[in-house]
Order: structure tokens, then C-alpha cells, then sequence
């Protein structure tokens, strides 16, 4: 038995269920504050801290970054951390942080709800980082736009190298954005570094824009300033909920998929407030709230909780084998990130 697993199981059996934990929750005489460093999607951020507050009596507040903007500002901070957990985002800088020893394990009892293949997913384990949702990767397409260029609907990455595309393409910065760095290392692990960078390099070519956040080049698709942004599915399909003129493309060659982490920070001013929040994130009724009032799709990690109905379904959709470990591996991260900044993004 691994150490997580025996610690998750005496965690079971000394709190019995999940109902008297989430009991605990709200009723321990809580104190003190807490600080959400969130990569989610921002309403999802709002609703859930305020959520967490209200259940908990815990005065919490949250900044919104990018999942590599949160990871630099975490590591900017490590003498003096001003954070206390970091709650959502793309797993990759989440196992880059862990690696870095900018976290603190936690092993919440409500890992016991999370399926075993995702119980401990970052690269050094013990949980320094869970599993609170998993999203794939695709782009959005504005049909009004495009059909206004008369181009038909794209159906594989491939396609998003038509010259017919130029400046019709955001998608984000991977230096800021974990979406962006899911997708270069998706390209990566579908066609192999040299290839993959030829194909980024092409598509550069189309790209008007690089948003610092995965959701901005989905949203200004929506508006109709792109005809195709690249991102998370579940956040083009929110907008698509909300009446945008957007279809939803998982490309033919197959793609990638995040898992959303949640960790804390080491150093917390508040760490048991901190835990708590983690065993929040963790609940089904945490992650419910996310579609039911924080406006995103994703799939929930959370075995007991209810899918949103726009979820999509993750066994029938052509994913590759994402090996986190290797991609949340900091040499490798850095070194694909620079690599894509020099030859791509900055080429002349
Ligand atoms: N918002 C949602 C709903 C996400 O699923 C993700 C990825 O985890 C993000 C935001 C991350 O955004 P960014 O690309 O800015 O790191």
C-alpha cells in the first residue's frame, strides 16, 4: 500500500464519511483568513470562495492569474509567501511548483472520492497538488465569422495552418497561460519537438493574438474578433451556452486534456484554513457549484458529484496518453516555453 493510499484510508476510517467531514467544516469554531491564489476561470473563482466563506466563516479573498503567472508569482514569493493555496489551473505548473518545493502535501480525507488514477497526480508525489477537474483541449469556432470568409469549419489541427486563416487565430501565451502550455505540450506529444514546432511555427503565421489567459482568446472567439480560438472545450462551450455563434472542434489527429490541481502553498500563513479549503475543492459540492453557478463545463474528478449536463464525455473523445509527469517536469517545461518565445513567438 502506498503511503497516500494508507493515509487516505485512516483518514476514512477516522472520519467516517464525507457528510461529517463536510459537517466539520462548517462547524469548527474557524478564525483567521484565507488567501486563494485562483487560475480558474474567474466567475468560478467568485462563486466558490464566496461559497467556502459563507460555509466556513473564513474571510477569504483571491487573485486571479494564469497558471504560469501564478506559478512565477508563488516562486517570486517563496521568502515571504503572500498566498496560501493555489486553486485551479492547468496541472503542469502545479507539478513544476511541487518539484520546485513551493508546496505542502496534503493529503485531504476527501481523496477518497477521487478515482485512483487521478488520486496523486503531479510528478513528485504525496499530494502536493489534487485533482479537481479534468478539461480537453480544442478550439472554438465563430461560424457567422467564418462563413462571412466563406472558409469552411476546421476539423484538425492541420487545418488551422490554411494561409486562408491569417490573423483569424488567438490563442494564449504558454509563458502565462497553462491552456497554451497544454497545447504545446500536446502538439509535442502527438507529432514530436521537430514537427511540432514547425506546425507553431505555421501557425504563427495566422495568429492575431497572444492572450496572456486561455478563457480571453475563447471569449474574443465568441465576440466574433476570431474566428477560431484555441483552449479548453468546456469554456467555449459555456459560451456557446450563453447563445455565441460557437462550434465546438475536438481535431481529428487526436488531443490533449488538463487536470485542473489544487495545492498549498508552502509557507502559508494559514495553512489549517488552507486545508480546508482543499477538502472544499475536493467535495462534490464544491465542484457542482462549478457549473451550476461558476459558468464552466469541466468534467468533476469527484465521483459522487453531479456532471454538468454540457459536460463532455471523456471516453469518447480521441485523447492521447498525456504524460503529466514528463510535461510538469520543470527542465522539461522550461525548456519548451523558451524554445516556443525564441523561435515562435519572438522568430523574425
Ligand atoms: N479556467 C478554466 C475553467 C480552466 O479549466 C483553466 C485550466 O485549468 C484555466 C482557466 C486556466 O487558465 P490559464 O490558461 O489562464 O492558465
Amino acid at each position: 500500500m502506498k503511503t497516500s493510499q494508507m493515509a487516505i484510508s485512516l483518514s476514512t476510517i477516522l472520519l467516517g464519511s464525507v457528510a461529517f467531514n463536510q459537517n466539520a467544516i462548517a462547524n469548527a469554531a474557524n478564525s483567521g483568513r484565507l488567501v486563494v491564489y485562483c487560475s480558474a476561470q474567474n466567475t468560478m473563482c467568485e462563486q466558490e470562495i464566496l461559497a467556502f466563506e459563507k460555509k466556513t466563516g473564513i474571510k477569504t479573498s483571491f487573485i486571479r492569474g494564469g497558471t504560469g503567472s501564478i506559478l512565477a508569482k508563488i516562486d517570486a514569493e517563496k521568502a515571504n509567501p503572500q498566498g496560501d493555496v493555489w486553486y485551479g489551473g492547468t496541472l503542469d505548473p502545479h507539478s513544476q511548483a511541487g518539484e520546485m518545493g513551493l508546496l505542502v502535501q496534503y493529503q485531504s480525507p476527501n481523496l477518497q472520492f477521487i478515482p485512483d488514477e487521478l488520486k496523486d497526480p503531479a510528478k513528485v508525489k504525496g499530494n502536493y497538488t489534487s485533482a479537481i477537474y479534468l478539461g480537453i483541449l480544442g478550439f472554438g469556432v465563430n461560424t457567422e465569422r467564418l462563413a462571412k470568409l466563406n472558409i469552411p469549419i476546421p476539423k484538425c489541427w492541420k487545418d488551422l495552418t490554411d494561409p486562408r486563416l491569417k490573423n483569424e487565430i488567438q490563442a494564449a501565451d504558454p509563458q502565462s497561460s497553462g491552456t497554451a502550455y497544454t497545447a504545446l505540450a500536446t502538439f509535442v506529444q502527438l507529432w514530436g519537438e521537430d514537427q511540432a514546432f514547425q506546425y507553431l511555427k505555421d501557425l504563427h503565421k495566422n495568429v492575431s493574438q497572444y492572450t496572456k489567459s486561455g478563457n480571453t482568446a475563447t471569449r474574443n472567439t465568441a465576440r466574433g474578433e476570431a474566428s477560431i480560438g484555441v483552449g479548453f472545450l468546456h469554456e467555449h462551450s459555456i459560451e456557446k451556452e450563453k447563445g455565441a455563434p460557437v462550434e465546438l472542434i475536438v481535431p481529428c489527429e487526436g488531443t490533449g486534456y488538463e487536470i485542473g490541481g489544487v495545492s498549498i502553498i508552502k509557507g502559508a500563513r494559514n495553512l489549517e484554513n488552507a486545508k480546508k479549503f482543499v477538502d472544499w475543492a475536493l467535495s462534490a459540492e464544491a465542484q457542482e457549484l462549478s457549473w451550476q453557478k461558476g459558468e464552466t463545463h469541466q468534467i468533476l474528478t469527484n465521483s459522487q458529484a453531479k456532471q454538468s449536463p454540457y459536460s463532455l464525455d471523456f471516453k469518447s473523445i480521441n485523447l492521447i496518453n498525456y504524460d503529466f509527469d514528463k510535461y510538469g517536469a520543470s527542465d522539461l517545461r522550461k525548456h519548451l516555453i523558451t524554445k516556443w518565445v525564441d523561435e515562435v513567438k519572438l522568430a523574425k
